[in-house]
């Protein structure tokens, strides 16, 4: 059994449309700087965060174990970068409110809000940024994907539905809405805010059904076969790729 639910299990960040994560994973370090900057009352400019990219590409690439066919595929990168977070800082209003949090860890223990059922293992995970606002904190996660295109929500619901819960718990009052920031790599960099309300009983009714079904599943040693975005990452690839039920 495991000790907690952890959120990465349920989704990630990189969208439907992405092909690789290396861009992700340099806007991500981009944007959690740009933040926390901001939560200290710093705005920092498309060129503060281009000159602090180059200074610690090299560490960066070290610490991520990246690696490049060559210097101009890394040159291209390093532009394709520079280009989104420079499309995101046009996108965004410069009255943006100052961060509630950036990169938080959040945990909520399970329990159930419709029958007070405790699942008995907290739910885990990040939340790239919480803004607060006129109407209360808009929940953010931020995505790359390699077209345009508005997410499905469906595909995300488990996802915005655990961060919804989490932060309630945390806080103690409800999100005003939630949000998928995405980061598109087209030639031309594009930014695309996806917006939704706030999550209600029936999300909270499904996300329960989804983790209690998990959470049996484990129990019985029964295996949930789950093919998503995750199989990228997961080290079960190869004896779940022979599973035939
Ligand atoms: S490879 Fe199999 S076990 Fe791993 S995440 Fe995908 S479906 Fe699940």
């Amino acid at each position: 059994m495991p000790q907690e639910v952890r959120l990465p299990l349920l989704g990630g960040h990189q969208d439907a449309n992405d092909d690789q994560s290396i861009p992700w994973l340099c806007c991500s370090c981009r944007l959690e700087v740009l933040y926390r900057h901001r939560q200290l009352g710093i705005c920092l400019k498309a060129g503060d965060i281009s000159k602090r990219l180059l200074e610690s590409w090299a560490s960066m690439i070290d610490e991520e174990g990246m690696s490049f066919d060559s210097p101009a595929e890394e040159q291209t990168l390093q532009k394709q970068v520079v280009d989104l977070i420079g499309a995101y800082l046009a996108h965004v209003h410069a009255d943006e409110p100052r961060p509630l949090a950036v990169e938080a860890a959040l945990e909520a223990p399970l329990v159930d809000p419709m029958t007070g059922e405790d699942l008995g293992i907290p739910l885990v995970g990040i939340v790239d940024l919480i803004l607060d606002g006129h109407d209360g904190p808009t929940v953010i996660d931020f995505k790359t994907s390699a077209r345009s295109a508005e997410p499905l929500e469906i595909t995300h619901e488990i996802q915005l539905s655990s961060y919804a819960y989490m932060f309630r718990h945390v806080e103690q009052r409800q999100e005003a809405g939630l949000e998928i920031r995405s980061l598109i790599k087209t030639k031309s960099p594009k930014v695309e805010f996806h917006s939704y309300p706030a999550r209600t009983h029936a999300h909270f009714r499904r996300l329960f059904s989804v983790l209690r079904e998990y959470l049996d599943a484990l129990d019985a040693g029964r295996f949930n076969y789950r093919p998503g975005f995750n199989c990228a990452m997961c080290d079960f690839r190869e004896q779940c790729s022979k599973w035939a039920g």
